[in-house]
């Protein structure tokens, strides 16, 4: 059986299929990811030219057929291109590790409204920021664990519940427990079997960007290069100890080549 939908969605993944056409992945409004084929995409004068490129917010009708999941797009309506994200390197780092941990951690054809609007706001806020954009991936990384159940705790211990991020030396180290999400008190810390450490100024940063409601509350923190790779690697290995699916991302490991 075959239905006529409408959605939005974002282009999460391209490519080339035959001679003129395109296999996109999309992240959309009303399927969750769904992988769809646009015939004769890539001929110049096609009705899809400049419409299924990666990042791009589009309209789409679809032709999607129950017994398949690679499904037919029939038109396409350009509804934003983020042309600035494609055009700013670091902008573009962060848009593709935002879409491959979806594309990574997503399953076929599951509706989540919440993820969408993250997505979408997340994509809005690298378009319209310049500095510190760092800090928007972060507060996106934060959001997705706490959509799919997995919410991080910086304040308090996460056994006894006392507050562990007020006290003052900032290089101390606390212990972060990942299975129970939030931090260990002084007593509470040999509970753990293998303790993630953490210093102390690192967790009071990740609590202010868990409680900011949208990414550009925090956008003016500045953060140097040790903070910024270790707030990273520890937000990113939460998730992969809690998600299946999701595994180094390739986007990191090519960067990783350019910078090197
Ligand atoms: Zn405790």
């Amino acid at each position: 059986m075959t239905e006529i939908v409408k959605t939005e969605a974002f282009v999460i993944k391209v490519r080339k299929y035959g001679e003129s056409s395109k296999i996109v992945c999309l992240y959309s409004e009303k399927f969750g990811k769904i992988n769809a084929i646009a015939k004769g995409a890539r001929k110049p004068k096609s009705k899809f030219a400049n419409c299924l490129d990666l990042f791009s917010l589009v309209s789409l009708i679809i032709y999607k057929k129950t017994t398949t999941h690679l499904h037919l797009i029939s038109d396409c309506d350009l509804i934003k291109p983020y042309y600035r994200i494609a055009e700013n390197l670091k902008k573009y780092e962060i848009a593709l590790k935002t879409i491959e941990l979806i594309y990574s951690a997503v399953h076929d054809e599951e509706e989540n409204q919440q993820l969408f609007n993250l997505l979408k706001k997340t994509m809005q806020n690298y378009e319209v920021v310049s500095n510190n954009v760092n800090n928007l991936y972060f507060h996106f990384l934060i959001k997705f664990g706490e959509i799919f159940g997995y919410a991080y705790n910086f304040q308090k211990c996460a056994k006894c519940n006392k507050v562990v991020i007020d006290q003052e030396i900032s290089t101390q180290k606390i212990v972060y427990d990942f299975s129970r999400g939030g931090p260990l008190c002084s007593k509470c810390e040999s509970i753990v079997f293998q303790p993630r450490v953490v210093d102390l100024g690192i967790l009071k940063i990740l609590n202010k960007f868990e409680t900011a409601v949208d990414g550009l509350e925090i956008i003016n923190i500045k953060l140097n290069a040790v903070d910024t790779f270790e707030i990273e690697k520890f937000l990113f290995d939460y998730l992969r100890f809690h998600i299946s699916g999701i595994k180094e991302l390739k986007t990191q490991k090519i960067f990783k080549k350019i910078k090197d």
